[in-house]
């Protein structure tokens, strides 16, 4: 009797693994050709100012609209991307999307947003990342400093000097840097003074805690205290109320983004948010 429902449930395991193991193969395919069938979309999160409530920038958050499966978040599909070596071409098509919705705004240079793009650890060994960045936003007639590039903590620490070396080379195209989901890489200071960054972006995980008392906002404070001894900027991701916010502020961090200012949005409802003035959060009728 075990031994039957043993092999009985073998067999449905087996039967499940081939069904995911053909569904991920399909992935890998559609995946090969989503760009050219234009099905990649940018989603765009407000960064915000806390003390004025004005949108200050935004980041672009990549999603796949699939034919079948709906619109797949980036970590049903990135990590697929960068096994297949595809992660370049998205990275490279995130970069000129977001130029081409700047150029959309047809504003004058000195009032164009800055705009925040995510690399991954497996872009920054893409040989010349910088140099074919600086073409892209060059070839758009896009100013460097409305590009920004967020790489994790954990993925600098994957490959420190490498790091260094690519963020220079941003760095001297006028692109500026961040380092993202901060607090849960343990970089070192001195790795930290060797990175040439200017934005530490507080990781959620430590945001989320904030409003459950004294214990939890010690990080966070200590967060904020390092990025400015080391002249760094800093911003908190992940806010989700009022009090959360709040107490960012009273520890000295004055941007933020998060759900309670808004989600990510399609580039129209940013561009109207942005031709308003919009303060966030906005007052909900
Ligand atoms: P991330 O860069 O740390 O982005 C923040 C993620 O948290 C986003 O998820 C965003 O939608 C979500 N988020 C924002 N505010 C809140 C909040 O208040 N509460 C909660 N619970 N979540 C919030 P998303 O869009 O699913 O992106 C996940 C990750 O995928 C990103 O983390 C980033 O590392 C990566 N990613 C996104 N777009 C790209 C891309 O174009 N290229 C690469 N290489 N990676 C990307
Ligand atoms: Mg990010
Ligand atoms: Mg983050
Ligand atoms: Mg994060």
């Amino acid at each position: 009797e075990a031994k039957q429902r043993g092999r009985n449930g073998f067999r449905f395991y087996t039967q499940d693994l081939n069904a995911r193991t053909f569904r991920h193969f399909e992935l890998e395919n559609e995946l090969g050709q989503a760009i050219a069938n234009d099905q990649l979309r940018l989603h765009y999160q407000p960064k915000i100012d806390l003390d004025s409530g004005r949108i200050i920038g935004a980041e672009a958050l990549i999603r796949w609209q699939h034919p079948t499966l709906g619109l797949l978040p980036p970590s049903h599909f990135i990590e697929l991307a960068e096994d297949m070596t595809l992660i370049e071409e998205i990275g490279e098509w995130v970069l000129r999307q977001v130029c081409r919705d700047l150029q959309s705004l047809r504003l004058a240079e000195d009032e164009l947003p800055r705009i925040a793009i995510n690399v991954s650890a497996r872009q920054l060994r893409q040989p010349d990342l910088a140099g074919t960045f600086h073409r892209i936003i060059r070839e758009a007639g896009i100013p460097p400093r409305c590009i920004e590039l967020e790489l994790t903590e954990t993925a600098i620490m994957d490959d420190p000097q490498g790091a260094a070396r690519v963020f220079q080379r941003l760095r001297h195209a006028g692109m500026s840097l961040a380092v993202d989901d901060f607090g849960t890489g343990h970089a070192s200071l001195v790795q930290l003074k060797q990175i040439p960054a200017d934005t530490l972006k507080i990781d959620r995980s430590f945001v989320k805690d904030l409003d459950q008392g004294e214990e939890h906002s010690q990080i966070v404070r200590a967060i904020i205290l390092m990025a400015h001894t080391l002249g760094l900027d800093v911003i908190a991701e992940g806010v989700e109320t009022e009090r959360q916010a709040e107490i960012l502020q009273q520890l000295d961090c004055h941007t933020a983004q998060g759900f309670y200012f808004s989600h990510p949005v399609a580039f129209d409802a940013l561009r109207g948010l942005l031709r308003d003035r919009v303060q966030l959060p906005a007052a909900t009728a």
